[in-house]
C-alpha cells in the first residue's frame, strides 16, 4: 500500500530538465484544448499541443487526415469552425489513414459510417488483425500510390517501404506546398524511446531523406505544437547521423573482453555490460550537443534507447556483428 508520505517523496524525487526551447512550442490552445489553423490555401491543420491532424476543405466534402483521439471531439469543432468562417460544408467525407497506430486513428470511429477510408493495404490488413470498431479498416487501399482527387483537390498518397511502422505513408499535398509523414521527424523535439517507437530502423534512418525529395514547405509530422520546417528535418537527419557515428565509434574502441572475463559463464550479464557501456559512451555526446537545441535532448533514456537500437542495427543489418571464427 503507498502511503501520502511516499507518494510525496516518489514526485519529489521526479528529475528537473532543461527549459524547453520556445521555438519548440507552437500557439495557444482554445479553450476546448485545441488549435486549428490554415497551412495553405484550404488544407488546415490541427492540435492538441501533443497530436496533429490535417483536413482539406472543398465543395464537395471534407478530407480529414488521420483521426489521433487526443484531439477526438475537437476534429469536427476544428472542421465546424473553419467551414462556418468560409462558408463551405462540415460534412467529413473521406478519411485518410497515415497508418494504423491506434494514437493516430482511434477517433476515426466519431466519423459516418459512410465516410470512406482509404489506406494502405497493409494499414488494412494491420486495422483488421487489431480489429478494434474504434479504427475501421480502409475501404479503399493501395500499394504504392494513390491519386486522391475529391471537390477539384489532389493528394498524392505513397507508399516508399517500412519505417516508424510498415503501413506508413507519404502524403503530398502539390496543391498545397505541403508533405504529411507522421511519427518519424517530430517539430524540434527529439524522437521519443526507440526513435519513436519504430519497427524499421534502416527504413526509419532513409524516411527523412524520402520526404526532403519531396517538394514542399510546410511538413505535418504528427506530434506537438506546431508545423516543421525543411530546416526541423535536416537537424533531425543531423542528431541520427550523429548516434550512427557516435555507435559505430564506440562499437570499435570498447573492448568487450573484460565484461565477458568478469561475469564467466553468465554470458547474458557480459552482453548487458558490453552493451550498455557502449550505448553510454555512444549517447553522452549527442545528449551534451543536442541539449537546448532540441527539446528533450537530455531526457537521457530517449536518445539513450535510440543508440542503442541505432546501434543494434549497425550490428545486425549493416554488420559485421563481430568477426568471424577463423
Ligand atoms: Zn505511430
Amino acid at each position: 500500500m503507498t502511503s501520502p508520505a511516499s507518494g510525496a517523496n516518489s514526485a519529489a524525487a521526479l528529475p528537473d530538465y532543461a527549459p524547453i526551447p520556445r521555438s519548440a512550442l507552437g500557439p495557444a490552445l482554445n479553450q476546448q484544448g485545441y488549435h486549428v489553423g490554415r497551412v495553405e490555401r484550404n488544407l488546415y491543420w490541427v492540435t492538441d499541443g501533443v497530436y496533429q491532424a490535417a483536413f482539406l476543405t472543398t465543395p464537395d466534402g471534407v478530407v480529414l487526415f488521420d483521426a489521433p483521439p487526443t484531439i477526438g471531439g475537437n476534429l469536427q469543432r476544428a472542421v465546424d469552425e473553419i467551414a462556418t468562417a468560409n462558408g463551405v460544408t462540415n460534412q467529413v467525407t473521406h478519411l485518410v489513414y497515415s497508418h494504423h497506430h491506434d494514437d493516430h486513428t482511434a477517433a476515426a470511429s466519431l466519423f459516418d459510417r459512410d465516410v470512406v477510408r482509404i489506406g494502405h493495404e497493409e494499414t488494412r490488413r494491420l486495422l483488421l488483425r487489431d480489429n478494434n470498431p474504434a479504427r475501421p479498416a480502409p475501404e479503399v487501399t493501395f500499394q504504392d500510390r494513390y491519386t486522391l482527387e475529391v471537390g477539384g483537390e489532389r493528394v498524392e498518397l505513397a507508399w516508399h517501404g517500412p519505417n516508424h511502422s510498415p503501413d506508413n505513408i507519404y502524403i503530398h499535398f502539390p496543391g498545397h506546398d505541403t508533405l504529411m509523414m507522421i511519427d518519424v521527424v517530430n517539430a524540434g523535439w527529439v524522437p521519443i524511446y526507440n526513435l519513436n517507437l519504430s519497427e524499421d530502423v534502416p527504413g526509419y534512418i532513409a524516411a527523412p531523406a524520402t520526404a526532403l525529395d519531396y517538394p514542399w514547405t510546410h511538413f505535418i509530422c504528427g506530434h506537438l505544437g506546431r508545423l516543421a520546417t525543411r530546416e526541423d528535418v535536416a537537424v533531425h537527419q543531423a542528431y541520427i547521423a550523429d548516434i550512427q557515428a557516435s555507435a559505430k565509434e564506440a562499437l570499435t574502441t570498447v573492448n568487450p573482453t573484460p565484461y565477458y572475463m568478469h561475469y564467466g559463464e553468465n554470458f547474458w550479464a557480459g552482453v548487458k555490460a558490453h552493451l550498455d557501456t557502449v550505448t553510454e559512451r555512444a549517447a553522452a555526446p549527442v545528449i551534451a550537443k543536442y541539449t537546448g537545441v532540441l527539446a528533450a535532448a537530455d531526457i537521457e533514456i530517449f536518445t539513450r534507447t535510440t543508440t542503442f537500437q541505432i546501434m543494434q542495427s549497425l550490428r545486425l543489418d549493416s554488420g559485421p556483428s563481430g568477426p568471424v571464427h577463423p
